[in-house]
């Protein structure tokens, strides 16, 4: 071993005396003892092993960068992983990024119910035991005009238990361009297979007929389903049959008639600007006996299954072992609950719901805050990188809509440089991820865009620009 390198090796300050150093007490009154010295003791260790693979031509060995290194260390290990971030991909349901934001009132109805005892399964008024679900059946049962509701973990859930309860070990026939998947694992076939029915194909991928469906019924078949293709569209020479003409056939067979709608709109959306998707009340107007859908996606509030429908259905629904294994959790129950609440207020909605406010949030409104925004990067960016703001098109995402788009406006940077633009992109994203608050955007047609449509709180994405690492 050559002398410089044990002389190196000898100099690296034990784990005791950083122990005593001011700042590393500080930092031990922060994160616990053992957490610190664990740090230390790791990043003394690496310390080393590079002064013996570099025979002792290490950087800094000194106290002072040991301890910057063991609290930073100890910093991100004491960072959640999951945290907030600034959603300006453009599309706003963004199933990564979360989907719906929260209103205040369901965060309040949360807080409440997280910190302390609550009703959850108890009837005040008798002192008996109760039933979850009631905190928001009524409500549900108010806004979409069905006889009953039930809810459980997400709609894949719901769409998974609704068949296992009502159509196991027989037939259920859907029109083969009905037959999708949604985000990876959920694909009707499988989900069929799953829930024990047999899946029976009718009709094409472009043109299903009513003859198809009442030509697919026979005494094995436990009830026709519609699936809504929420995230694609057929166009061209295309047939579907609706949902009213599928009840009727479904009832002349005594059989019921159930749809997965997806998104589930409660409301008119065409009301705010936006594109007209079916709502659950037209569903349950149509015939629909079972209509299951998100209480994530355009409804605007927490990760949840609702399914509403007929009473004797949804109470062989409740009966299933699956309901108890997919019930909503009491927080969940309480953020849905206030959630619903504001739709028994539709004028005051679109202030008060976050999902419905961005998604009908105004151009001229994005495109002032595109301006502001563009200011504020080009102070920091306008040497490597052109910026300027640009109309673009935002998408509701989360499958709904699939084809619709709304009109929105986008801070572009674009690198000066022809050389190595793409890594320099790439690098600017990254920057932008590395923020405390994480700024997800769009790398695409040699630009860094960020629609700016779901940035509200402005200050906040401007604060922490001094923080942007150099690209
Ligand atoms: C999104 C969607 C689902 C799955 O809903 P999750 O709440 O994500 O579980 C099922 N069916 C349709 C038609 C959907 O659009």
């Amino acid at each position: 071993m050559p002398n410089s390198q044990n002389s190196r090796l000898a100099s690296v300050p034990s784990v005791d005396s950083l122990l005593r150093a001011p700042a590393v007490v500080v930092l031990i009154e922060q994160h616990g003892r053992q957490s610190t010295t664990k740090i230390i003791r790791d990043v003394l260790g690496n310390l080393r092993q590079r002064l013996a693979e570099t025979d002792g031509a290490v950087e800094d060995i000194g106290e002072n960068r040991i301890i910057d290194e063991v609290s930073a260390r100890l910093d991100a290990a004491a960072m959640p992983s999951l945290r907030r971030v600034f959603n300006l991909t453009g599309t706003v349901l963004h199933t990564n990024l979360g989907r719906a934001p929260l209103p205040d009132e369901a965060v309040e109805a949360m807080i409440a119910v997280a910190t302390g005892a609550s009703n959850l399964e108890y009837e005040l008024e008798s002192g008996k035991r109760g039933d979850r679900d009631v905190h928001v059946e009524e409500l549900l049962r108010d806004l979409t005009g069905a006889e009953a509701a039930t809810m459980v973990n997400n709609n894949a859930a719901a769409v998974f238990l609704s068949l296992n309860a009502l159509a196991i070990r027989k037939e259920v026939p859907v029109s083969r361009g009905e037959l999708v998947e949604i985000g990876g694992a959920f694909r009707i076939p499988d989900i069929m297979r799953r829930a024990g029915c047999k899946l029976v194909e009718v009709g094409t991928t472009n043109r299903t007929h009513a003859r198809d469906y009442i030509e697919a019924i026979n005494p094995k078949t436990a009830l026709l389903m519609k699936v809504h293709t929420s995230n694609y569209s057929v166009e061209g020479f295309t047939k579907e049959v609706d949902e009213k003409e599928m009840a009727e056939i479904a009832h002349d067979h005594d059989i019921p008639f159930i749809t997965d709608l997806g998104s589930g709109a409660l409301i008119d959306m065409s009301v705010y600007g936006l594109p007209h998707e079916p709502t659950v009340s037209e569903a349950i107007a149509n015939g629909a006996d079972l209509v299951t859908f998100s209480g994530d996606k355009l409804l605007g509030g927490p990760q949840a299954g609702l399914i509403v429908g007929r009473k004797d259905l949804v109470e062989k629904i409740k009966k299933n072992p699956i309901k108890r294994a997919t019930r909503l959790d009491k927080v969940t129950i309480a953020a849905l609950s206030a959630v619903l609440q504001l739709y028994r207020n539709p004028d005051r909605l679109v202030e008060r719901l976050p999902a419905l406010r961005l998604l009908a949030r105004s151009s001229d409104e994005i495109e002032g805050v595109a301006g502001r925004m563009a200011v504020e990067l080009a102070k920091r960016l306008s040497a490597s990188f052109d910026v300027t703001t640009e109309p673009c098109q935002s998408q509701i995402g989360s499958g709904s809509l699939p084809v619709e788009r709304l009109d929105s406006y986008a801070v572009v940077l674009r690198p000066r440089e022809e050389k190595g633009k793409g890594g320099r992109l790439k690098r600017l994203a990254g920057a932008f991820r590395s923020l405390p608050i994480a700024v997800v955007g769009r790398v695409q047609d040699d630009a860094f865009s960020l629609d700016v449509r779901c940035l509200e709180n402005e200050a906040a994405f401007s604060e922490q620009l001094s923080k942007l690492p150099a690209v």
